[in-house]
């Protein structure tokens, strides 16, 4: 075992325990996915800490522990077919990947360059399958739809209208939620399109554009 990979598992822990993550799909993926290898490589030391990190263009990678707590919300099975808006280095995106399938994840970056760069960095890291599209997020992505799950890496007022629409009836939405404080807010979509909201508490993402 390398320092990286104990450094990895002990995290790991870490999520298990004093966060409470049951869902072992989601260790297993935690446990999986080099986070190092998403982070510029003057980061890499701390890739390991649980806490955010820059990657450039004024974004950051979110902190283990919030990636780890929302794909527990989604309730993530093999096979679902997920959106992700905000792909920033594609870290999220790989643990997502690890437990539906690379092939059923669909994600969406503002920033061209760091779409282009998650994209390359998913193919080398064995998630070529992952899609990742450069445009706005507020848009979905119609031409996968319909989603089982969606999820926002960044704070938007609201649920985007085009996402809400893109999940299929049943499906979960989970998002940071708020222009001043955020929340971040689990979504039901029920058979009539509208949403069966619950809060999950305070936190701090970018800001959706
Ligand atoms: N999940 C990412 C975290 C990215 S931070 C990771 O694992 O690294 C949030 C990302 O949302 C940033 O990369 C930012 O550029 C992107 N973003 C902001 N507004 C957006 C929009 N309207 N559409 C798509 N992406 C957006």
């Amino acid at each position: 075992m390398t320092d990286r990979d104990g450094r990895r598992q002990r995290l790991v822990d870490r999520l298990a325990g004093r966060e409470k993550i049951a869902d072992v799909r989601v260790l297993d993926a935690m446990a999986s996915v080099p986070r190092h290898a998403f982070v510029p490589v003057h980061e890499r030391p701390d890739a390991y800490a649980d806490r955010p990190l820059p990657i450039g263009e004024g974004q950051t990678i979110s902190a283990p522990h919030m990636v780890a707590i929302m794909a527990d919300l989604l309730e993530l099975r093999p096979d679902d077919r997920v959106l992700e808006i905000g792909t920033g280095c594609g870290y999220h995106a790989g643990v997502t990947a690890e437990i539906v399938g690379a092939e059923n994840v669909l994600s969406v970056e503002y920033h061209e360059k760091l779409a282009e760069e998650a994209r390359e960095r998913l193919g080398d890291l064995g998630y070529e399958g992952v899609s990742v599209r450069a445009g706005d997020g507020k848009e979905g992505w119609s031409d996968h739809a319909p989603y089982d799950r969606a999820y926002l890496t960044c704070a938007a007022p609201e649920f985007p209208d085009a996402v809400v629409e893109q999940v299929r009836p049943g499906g979960l939405l989970v998002a940071p939620i708020g222009t001043g404080r955020q929340t971040l807010v689990r979504a039901r979509k029920r058979a009539d399109g509208e949403l069966d909201r619950e809060r999950h508490g305070g936190v701090r993402f970018v800001r959706l554009r």
